[in-house]
């Protein structure tokens, strides 16, 4: 089963206890990214790296991250021919720009633009073209798979799903989505069972931490136990909207 690969990171990320082991598994997959892209083992000086990275470059988002990371040779290099690759494409744009003309939509699928400017069309595609983004999508996909794949064969797997801290909300989403595909309505009967509760009792939980975190700024608290409010505030946002605000940058290992 091809799955089987993707059960370790899974269950790494259960272990972990966070307040979302898909943020975790997300995050590592983009970690896995920059390292393949800007690592010390050079992947970016290879030819079908550099394809990949010259066609579909870097977001916004990315290229923060990337900048983060270090390696300013590394970044210098993939930026060199990516550029080229840019001039290209935008030479060929405004060779054939007519103004007045209207830009073409895509037959099928999700139109990447609003706009009937060609050109603003075109940047509009461009901006959300990114290497890291879509290998991200790809694994956490897989990861999501796996998900499923372990709880339909691993009663240890489902024990330590049950235990774990919830989800944040919008992971809460994907994982509803992807049990909706993959489990025969009897079967999701039973996995929202545990879901809806566990999401519940633990934004729940989260409102608690973030209110006594507020009471212990209280100076008649101040010798009381902080409990579990200390990193609320991050946990809290990351309950709500994912990811790991208080993060430092993932930088290259020296
Ligand atoms: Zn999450
Ligand atoms: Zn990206």
């Amino acid at each position: 089963m091809k799955e089987q690969i993707y059960t370790i990171p899974v269950n790494e990320a259960f272990d972990a206890k966070d307040e979302c082991p898909l943020c975790f598994l997300r995050r590592k997959a983009e970690q896995d990214m920059l390292d393949l892209a800007l690592g010390s083992s050079a992947s970016y000086m290879e030819p079908n790296v550099r394809e990949q990275t010259d066609a579909l470059g870097f977001c916004r988002e990315h290229f923060q991250k990337m900048y983060t990371y270090g390696n300013s040779l590394g970044n210098a290099w993939i930026l060199k021919t990516y550029l080229k690759n840019i001039q290209t494409k935008m030479h060929k744009q405004i060779q054939s720009y007519k103004p007045g003309a209207k830009a073409k939509k895509p037959l099928f699928g999700a139109a990447a633009s609003e706009s009937s400017n060609p050109m603003k069309a075109w940047t509009d595609a461009f901006a959300k073209e990114c290497f890291i983004c879509k290998h991200q999508e790809e694994a956490y996909e897989r990861y999501l798979d796996t998900v499923f794949y372990l709880w339909k064969s691993e009663p240890d797997f489902v024990k330590k799903f049950k235990e774990s801290k919830g989800f944040c909300i919008p992971h809460f989403g994907d994982l509803c989505e992807k049990a909706s595909q993959v489990l025969p309505p009897k079967e999701q009967e039973e996995f929202f069972q545990v879901l809806f509760p566990m999401m519940e009792e633990n934004l729940d939980r989260i409102y608690e931490d973030v209110s006594w975190l507020i009471e212990k700024y209280d100076y008649r608290n101040k010798d009381a136990d902080w409990k579990n409010s200390r990193d609320a505030v991050p946990r809290a946002m990351q309950k709500v909207k994912g990811g790991y605000p208080a993060d430092a940058p993932y930088q290259m290992k020296k």
